[in-house]
């Protein structure tokens, strides 16, 4: 293989991406560049800072265009994630999952020398007075925001507890309180637009509560960050949050596609697609392909097939290595036809990816690769 990447060579050759060694995770680079651009004009049309989501791409070409488009810095979900946006000169991370182990405190802490403005959330007393006695240890203090429970029970504290902490890390020498992060995972993915809204504005009461609690005290919140790509059209209405942290606006997947946006449709487009090779059809109205249960993220329904299947065709899953398409009474796919499927759930599918494949017309004009991809830690 020459290089790093096995498609490399494909780079520029006319109706290359249709040659591709496969499975390969591909991005139709025009869809995504008006998912990036739509997002953008949105927050900066409701007056709201764009904080995207890095866990959806974990690829610091792809932060650097949300920069680039207007993002005031990025999201990461762990250590190892923002370690690595770092590296690539990120300098703006927020950490929306607490960071509690010993030894990762170190790291925050490394961390926070190397960039200007990082940022943490907290949801309880225990991790900010550690996080209070790092900072002091390391002689740089820490921006750190509260983390609202909001129904999801995942992380963060309940909102009639919230006040304590969030006094607790304003009084604390080495932090800095900067504000309330609140993400209603349990709300995204609610299908229908006006109960999705009738929940989402519920939970951002519940916040801006906890906020004017705060400000009574004369404790400002001047970050408050949440929201997701199910709730992008919703959050401006609430007029709590300053921050949107959307992630997979800028890919879309077969869970989203499902979601219903306010007037019916959504303005974000598929954007990210898993393409697959037939390797056999040694049965009747079956083909098996090269991408299985390592090739997809499985916890939602099956791959949804896009092209290179005849009408009525069906993707299931057929073991580690391989896919199976059902085909229509009739059809059959020769070996090496090549087929596209829409993830399932884009997140967890992409980090089984050494890189993206960047598609326009046919052509394969870009490897760019998913650096964070398996830094979990
Ligand atoms: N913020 C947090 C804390 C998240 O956990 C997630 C995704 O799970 C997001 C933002 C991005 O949400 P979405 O992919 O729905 O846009
Ligand atoms: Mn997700």
């Amino acid at each position: 293989m020459a290089g790093t990447f096995v498609n490399e060579a494909l780079i520029g050759k006319k109706d290359g991406a249709g040659e591709l060694a496969t499975p390969a995770l591909v991005i139709d680079l025009p869809a995504f560049e008006r998912n990036i651009k739509t997002m953008a004009e949105h927050c900066a049309r409701a007056g709201l800072t764009l904080r995207p989501h890095a866990k959806t791409h974990k690829c610091a070409e792809i932060a650097r265009r949300q920069i680039a488009a207007g993002a005031v810095g990025i999201c990461c979900a762990k250590l190892g994630e923002a370690e690595v946006m770092a590296d690539a000169g990120i300098e703006n991370i927020l950490l929306t999952s607490p960071v509690v182990l010993p030894r990762a405190l170190d790291r925050l802490m490394a961390l926070n020398d190397r960039i200007p403005d990082l940022h943490v959330v907290i949801d309880s007393e225990e991790n900010a007075r550690a996080l209070e006695a790092a900072a002091e240890k390391a002689g740089r203090p820490l921006n750190v925001l509260v983390d609202l429970d909001i129904g999801l029970h995942r992380t963060g504290i309940a909102p009639e507890a919230a006040p304590a902490l969030a006094r607790f890390a304003d009084g604390a020498k080495h932090l800095r309180f900067k504000g309330l992060q609140a993400y209603g995972g349990h709300l995204m993915h609610i299908e229908g637009f006006a109960e999705r809204r009738e929940k989402s504005l519920a939970a951002m009461d519940v916040m801006k509560s906890v906020k004017d609690a705060l400000e009574k005290e004369g404790i400002l919140c001047p970050i408050m960050t949440g929201g997701g790509t199910g709730t992008f059209d919703i959050d401006p209405e609430a007029n709590v949050l300053t921050e949107l942290q959307g992630g997979s606006y800028i890919f879309m997947d077969k869970q989203y596609n499902d979601v219903e946006g306010a007037n019916g449709n959504v303005p974000f487009e598929t954007a990210l697609y898993v393409q697959m090779s037939v390797i056999s059809n040694n049965t009747p109205r079956l083909a098996t392909t090269d991408a299985g249960f390592k090739s997809f993220a499985t916890d939602a329904e099956p791959p949804l097939l896009r092209s290179g299947a005849p009408e009525g065709a069906s993707y299931f899953f057929f073991g580690d290595e391989q896919g199976g398409i059902l085909l229509p009474k009739g059809e059959s796919l020769p070996l090496g036809a090549v087929l596209t499927a829409v993830t399932p759930h884009c997140d967890p599918t992409v980090n089984l990816y050494d890189a993206y494949h960047v598609v326009e017309e046919g052509v394969l004009t870009a490897i760019w690769p998913i650096e964070a991809r398996g830094r979990s830690a």
